[in-house]
Formats: structure tokens, C-alpha cells, sequence
């Protein structure tokens, strides 16, 4: 049976994460747990599946269609949410058949997952047409969440922040957080900086599709992908392995492990005046760390 895709107000407190380093650098650095909204349906997959679903539900379709790869936290997300308001769901997944955890979820969900050829993966528009006739009940969500209704619920995160913000940081993957954010705080009086850390490689020729959307002050960071997207270090596991042992809060390796290791590079050197308010988004991910450690 279907339902109405509610989305209550997620439940994503802020919290205070007090280290050496914040201390050092005389900042306070807040933490917008987006980790906490659901098990599964959490972070950014929350907020960017809040009017997608919406839209399917007023144009009566039943059946919800998306893409990504094998570690997909979108994926889960759509699959959990899929399976709390009452639809069908088909998970496209990009390469040969594999299982990992994410999946496995997947498929307790009630996802049917369809593994097709990476070529195929590629050619967006044949696959949508393909999809859109065989299937003239479903809505089409597009790979990560990304399009602009996606980033309509993701603006909505501006409101939940103190009004004091000097610096929020996100990591950037597709980009539709960042795009969202931006939005949210060209209709607001919010003046902070926004930061975005990319943890993929190479993507600059990107940087200016984010300074054109924006009326304020936006940085990308580029040092921070070590080596590419999901690549680690041992140093990047020590930084996860010290932070959740100093504040009880887990980082994935993918996203967020990143996210909060330019926030602390930058604090050690000395980017930001004492006294100025941080506030990291924390956008979930938890199950590509269960996935790949
Ligand atoms: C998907 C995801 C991101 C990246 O978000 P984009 O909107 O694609 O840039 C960041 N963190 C986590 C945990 C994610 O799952």
C-alpha cells in the first residue's frame, strides 16, 4: 500500500565536537548529525529523496527507479524509503553482479537490483527511454539523488543552522549538496563561508558551476580525495580510528573521513580566527564503512 512520503523534520542535532585540535585552534566546531535522520535513509540520501518521492506520490506513480554503483548509499536509501511509503524498487547498479552489505540491504528491502554492463550504464539516454517505456509506472530518480528536487530538500538543511555559522563544510561527490546549500543560503540571511571537500579526483573544471549559483563566499578543496574516489590511507583510517575514539562519532572512509580531515587540516593551519563557529555536515555514509574496512 502506498503512503504519503511524510519526511517529518529529521531528527539531525547539532553537537559539539571538542579535540585537541579545536581547542588549539580556539574554534568551536559544531557537528550537524544528518547521520542521525535513519538507519538508512540518512544524510544528504534523506533530504534528496524528500520531494522526488513526493512527486512520485502526486503523479501516482508506484514505482520508484534508480541507478548507482555497488556501494551506493543512495541505493539503501531509496530501497529503506521505498519500503517505508509503500513502493516498488528497482536498483540499477553499474558493473557484473557482486554482494557487499549495501546490497544485501538492498535486496532485504524488497529492491529488485538490475546489474548492467558499465557501456550500458553510461548511455543515460537510451537507459532512461528503455526504462520509462517498459516501466510507465515508475519515477525515475536520477544516480546519487542528484537533480533539482534533490537539491530542494537539501537547501531546507540551511534552516536548521545557528544563525552564528562562520565556516560549514560538506563533502562533495556529485555536488547536488553543495548546489542545495548554496541555494538554501541564497534565500536566506546566512552569510557563512561554504566549503566543499571533494573526494574525487580532478574535478576543477566543476568549481565554477558552484561560484556561479552562489551570492556569498564558497571555497573547493582539493587536497583532500586522497588519491581519488573511495581511495584511503593508513593515515586517513588513523584520523577516522582518533576521531571516533575522541568524540564517539564514526566517519565513513569514503565521504565524511575526508570531509573531517580538511576541517582539522585547515584548523591546524591557522585558516580560521579564533572564536569563529564551524559547523560540519555529517551526511551519513555509516554503511560504506561496515562495506569496506
Ligand atoms: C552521497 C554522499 C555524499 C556526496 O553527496 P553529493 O550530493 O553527491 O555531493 C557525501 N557524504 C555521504 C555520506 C554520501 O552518502
Amino acid at each position: 500500500m502506498l503512503r504519503y512520503p511524510e519526511f517529518e523534520a529529521p531528527f539531525a542535532p547539532l553537537e559539539e565536537a571538542v579535540l585537541p585540535w579545536t581547542e588549539a585552534a580556539k574554534v568551536q566546531l559544531l557537528v550537524k548529525r544528518e547521520d542521525r535522520s535513519h538507519p538508512f535513509i540518512s544524510g544528504n540520501k534523506w533530504r534528496k529523496l524528500k520531494y522526488p518521492m513526493r512527486t512520485a506520490w502526486e503523479q501516482g506513480k508506484s514505482h520508484l527507479i534508480t541507478f548507482g554503483g555497488a556501494y551506493s548509499n543512495h541505493l539503501l536509501a531509496t530501497a529503506a524509503a521505498g519500503a517505508k511509503y509503500g513502493f516498488r524498487t528497482t536498483g540499477i547498479v553499474r558493473g557484473e553482479e557482486v554482494n557487499n552489505p549495501i546490497l544485501h540491504w538492498c535486496k532485504l528491502f524488497g529492491m529488485e537490483l538490475k546489474f548492467i554492463s558499465r557501456t550500458a550504464y553510461q548511455d543515460k539516454e537510451t537507459l532512461h527511454a528503455e526504462l520509462e517505456m517498459r516501466f510507465p509506472e515508475a519515477l525515475l530518480i536520477p544516480e546519487g539523488g542528484n537533480s533539482a528536487e534533490g537539491m530542494l530538500g537539501v537547501a531546507e538543511l540551511v534552516n536548521e543552522l545557528p544563525v552564528a555559522t562562520d565556516h560549514l563544510f560538506t563533502a562533495v561527490g556529485t555536488g547536488a549538496t553543495l548546489h542545495g546549500l548554496i541555494a538554501g543560503r541564497n534565500n536566506t540571511s546566512h552569510h557563512f563561508h561554504l566549503h566543499g571537500i571533494w573526494v574525487l579526483k580532478g574535478m576543477s573544471a566543476l568549481d565554477s558551476s558552484f561560484a556561479a549559483d552562489a551570492r556569498g563566499p564558497v571555497t573547493l578543496h582539493h587536497d583532500f580525495h586522497f588519491g581519488g574516489y573511495a581511495k584511503t590511507s593508513p593515515e586517513l583510517w588513523t584520523f577516522i580510528q582518533s576521531f571516533a575514539t575522541q568524540t564517539g562519532i564514526l566517519l565513513d572512509q569514503v565521504y565524511e573521513g575526508k570531509m573531517m580531515y580538511a576541517v582539522k587540516t585547515l584548523l591546524e593551519a591557522g585558516v580560521f580566527p579564533e572564536g569563529s563557529s564551524l559547523v560540519a555536515i555529517h551526511n551519513g555514509g555509516l554503511a560504506g564503512l561496515v562495506s569496506k574496512s
